[in-house]
C-alpha cells in the first residue's frame, strides 16, 4: 500500500486503502466480531494515567507477562507507534456482562486476541509489513494460567504462543471508552465489584493499520 498524505488522512482514505480496510472489516467479523469499524489512528486517546493502573495495586498481571507493563513502553512507545499509522480496525465482541466475570471469561478473551492476531497476520500478507495488534486482558492469565512464570519474562525464551497473545491496550494507556464513543459503540459501564482502581473491562480490540509499506 502506498503512503497516505496526512492531508487525505481524516475522513477519506484512498480508494485503495479503503478496499483493504474493507477485506480487514469482513475478515473480522467471519471470525466473531460483533462489530468492526475502520478508524483514524489520531483518534485513538492515549493517557499516561490509564497505564498507570496497571501498577499495584491496580492489577494482579502487573509484571506477570512480557507483553504486561513494566515490560512494556506504555503509553511514551505507543505514541510514536501511533505517529507511523494513519489507519486502524477497531472492533468487539457484544457480550453479556455477565460473561466478562463469569467462568467462561478467559475463553472470551482469548478469542478477542485470536481475532487481534488473524487481522494482523492478514494485514502482514496483504502489504502492511508493520501492522500490529493490540488486544485486552493478560496473556500470562490467557495462556500460560499452566505455568508458573512467563518464558519470556524468567528466561528469556520465545513467547509460548507468539500466533494469538498480543499485548493489552491497558498497558499503553489506551482509553477504551473513548475510542468506543469516537466509533459510535455504546458505552459499557464496569460491574461494581471491579472497583475505582481497576481497568474498565475490555470491550473492544484496536488494531492499526500500517500504511508506511
Ligand atoms: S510466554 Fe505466555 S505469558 Fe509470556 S508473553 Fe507469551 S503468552 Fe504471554
Amino acid at each position: 500500500m502506498k503512503p497516505v498524505p496526512s492531508s487525505e488522512a481524516a475522513n477519506c482514505p484512498p480508494e485503495e486503502t479503503q478496499a483493504l480496510l474493507d477485506d480487514l472489516v469482513r475478515l473480522a467479523v467471519s471470525l466473531g466480531a460483533s462489530t468492526a469499524i475502520p478508524i483514524d489512528c489520531r483518534s485513538i486517546v492515549v493517557e499516561d494515567h490509564l497505564a498507570a493502573l496497571c501498577a499495584p495495586p491496580g492489577c494482579p498481571n502487573f509484571g506477570s507477562a512480557a507483553s504486561c507493563p513494566p515490560h512494556v513502553g506504555g503509553p511514551p512507545w505507543f505514541r510514536a507507534l501511533l505517529a507511523g499509522f494513519h489507519w486502524g480496525i477497531f472492533f468487539k465482541i457484544d457480550l453479556p456482562i455477565q460473561a466478562m466475570t463469569g467462568s467462561q471469561r478467559p475463553a472470551h478473551f482469548r478469542q478477542l486476541h485470536h481475532i487481534a492476531a488473524r487481522i494482523e497476520k492478514a494485514a502482514v500478507e496483504w502489504g502492511c509489513a508493520h501492522a500490529r495488534a493490540f488486544a485486552g486482558g493478560s496473556c500470562k492469565e490467557l495462556f500460560c494460567a499452566d505455568v508458573p512464570t512467563c518464558d519470556v519474562v524468567q528466561d528469556g525464551k520465545p513467547c509460548r504462543h507468539p500466533n494469538v497473545a498480543r499485548p493489552s491496550m491497558s498497558g499503553f494507556g489506551i482509553n477504551v471508552f473513548q475510542l468506543m464513543e469516537t466509533v459510535g459503540c455504546s458505552r459499557v459501564s464496569p460491574p461494581a465489584r471491579m472497583g475505582p482502581r481497576t481497568h474498565p473491562p475490555s470491550p473492544g480490540w484496536c488494531w492499526s493499520v500500517d500504511d508506511a509499506v
